[in-house]
């Protein structure tokens, strides 16, 4: 009797605990539901379809090199998953666990009419799997870091199976290009593909390339003018590898490979904070937040606008929000200083800037996007940021951002170290660059009036 392998963020052979649970008992089917009703408004963002459409080809691919191939198809999980069983005449259904709350949702309902058996796999530890000494979940990330490394290493990584027996007969599947999941006129994707290979190749060689600069990571992944961070967020996201592959692969005991290996941990920590709070992504995780006066955004349209198009008169945070449009991605550094300046500087509530993220990165997680938003806000659960009013252009200077910025604002180009970071305050602004949409002591002063009255 066939047996179910249902996909969603694991498009993995390798370290892929659900194939290799559903080669044990049949041959196996795998299956790829585009489902984009049950996560609502967190139906993935454009540049996430991207990706996608890339990754399940390469996957096809990887199937079909083993006797298998990936079946496609589009509408509710439960239904169809339900339907595609029927069909084949099979019962059971394995799966990686996925914490999303519309993908526990599915999960709970494809269980009701199938034999769901679910997989870890996706995180290095399952959520709750470290508790606090009160047997609640750690909603501070330092302690909770610590107790998931004390589990450490996590088991090492299983290999694909050379061979995937196929069904007797397979069922239909859509055509991925019916989907229409990349963009077309315009094409705003057409960068993309030189700076990312979706897929489980794609992933292996990110992952071997950072071997090497592991060591330097410490220091290195605060600078964006250099390619200091592994680049592995969206293969991580999509599943392409597991987090425990990227663990076994880096074997040093430096404190670069320590400093990473506790980033690798936040994104465990993340999602945490979505199972304990589903809503993480549209509420303030802080109820005092609810209460700060953000400004209505149709009055701060022409400031938003400025801030996604990379047009605010901040370099650093124009050159990073330039970087997202053309790439898909930008450096976590400035991905801290463009938020920042969006929730601080412009008043504008973090909801609308974690939205320009979702549609816009290749990487959207709902885990990691929200938690670091609000983290940035100051509203999640961990310490409150608010009054920590990030310094755009001290940033800049401190992290030594000119080369970055020359990348990615041409306009200022020709300007020196010493003047790229704030050309307006040196009187050296090209005229084809905004002048500043706000001053820093205007915009910080704004912030944390709100704030307090926010307080009471
Ligand atoms: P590396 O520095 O090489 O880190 C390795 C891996 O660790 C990453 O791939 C990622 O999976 C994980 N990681 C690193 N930093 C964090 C973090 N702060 N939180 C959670 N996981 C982390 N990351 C996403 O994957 N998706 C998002 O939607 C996302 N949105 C963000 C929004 C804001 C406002 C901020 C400040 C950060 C966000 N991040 C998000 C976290 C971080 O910026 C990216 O994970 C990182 O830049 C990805 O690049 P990298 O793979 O080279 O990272």
């Amino acid at each position: 009797k066939p047996v179910l392998l249902w996909l969603r963020q694991d498009l993995r052979l390798s370290d892929q605990p659900a194939l290799l649970a559903a080669l044990e008992e049949g041959p196996v089917i795998p299956l790829y539901v585009l489902d984009d009703g049950a996560p609502r408004q967190w139906a993935m963002g454009g540049a996430s379809r991207w990706w996608l459409h890339h990754s399940l080809t390469r996957l096809d691919e990887s199937l079909r090199a083993k006797g298998s191939r990936l079946i496609l198809r589009r509408g509710k999980s439960a239904e169809i998953v339900a339907q595609v069983a029927k069909q084949v005449g099979a019962s059971s259904v394995h799966a990686l666990r996925h914490y999303e709350p519309w993908w526990r949702n599915a999960e709970k309902a494809v269980g009701k009419a199938l034999d769901l058996k679910l997989h870890d796999g996706g995180l290095l530890l399952p959520p709750g799997a470290v508790r606090t000494g009160a047997g609640g979940m750690y909603r501070i990330y330092t302690p909770f870091s610590r107790a998931v490394m004390s589990h450490m290493p996590p088991p090492a990584p299983r290999p694909a199976p050379d061979h995937i027996p196929a069904p007797p007969t397979w069922p239909e599947t859509d055509s991925l290009d019916d989907w229409k999941l990349l963009p077309s006129s315009p094409d705003w994707a057409s960068g993309f593909g030189q700076d990312w290979t979706p897929g489980e190749a794609g992933a292996q060689a990110n992952l071997a390339d950072f071997r090497d600069e592991a060591p330097d990571y410490a220091t290195a992944r605060n600078l964006p003018s250099i390619e200091g961070t592994s680049r592995l967020s969206p293969h991580l996201h999509f599943g392409e590898i597991s987090p425990a592959a990227v663990w076994h692969h880096l074997t040093g005991s430096d404190e670069g490979t320590n400093t990473f290996l506790k980033e690798l941990i936040w994104r465990d920590y993340a999602h945490n904070q979505i199972v304990e709070l589903p809503t993480y992504g549209s509420a303030n995780a802080r109820s005092e937040f609810d209460a700060l006066p953000w400004r209505d955004l149709k009055a701060a349209k022409e400031d938003f606008t400025a801030w996604q198009q990379g047009r605010t008169g901040y370099p650093i945070v124009d050159a990073g929000m330039r970087q997202l449009w053309t790439t898909g991605w930008m450096h976590n550094r400035v991905r801290m200083i463009a938020a920042s300046f969006l929730i601080k500087h412009l008043l504008i509530d973090w909801r609308h800037g974690a939205r320009w993220f979702w549609d816009t990165l290749v990487d959207a997680s709902y885990a990691n996007n929200s938690v670091n938003w609000q983290w940035v806000a100051g509203s999640g659960v961990d310490a409150n940021m608010f009054v920590r009013i990030m310094a755009p252009l001290v940033q800049s200077e401190k992290f030594d951002a000119a080369a970055y910025i020359r990348q990615w604002v041409p306009e200022l180009a020709d300007l020196s170290d010493a003047h790229i970071h704030d050309p307006d305050a040196h009187g050296v602004r090209p005229r084809s660059y905004p002048p500043k949409i706000v001053g820093h002591r205007e915009g910080r002063e704004r912030a944390l009036a709100a704030y307090r009255q926010a307080k009471g």
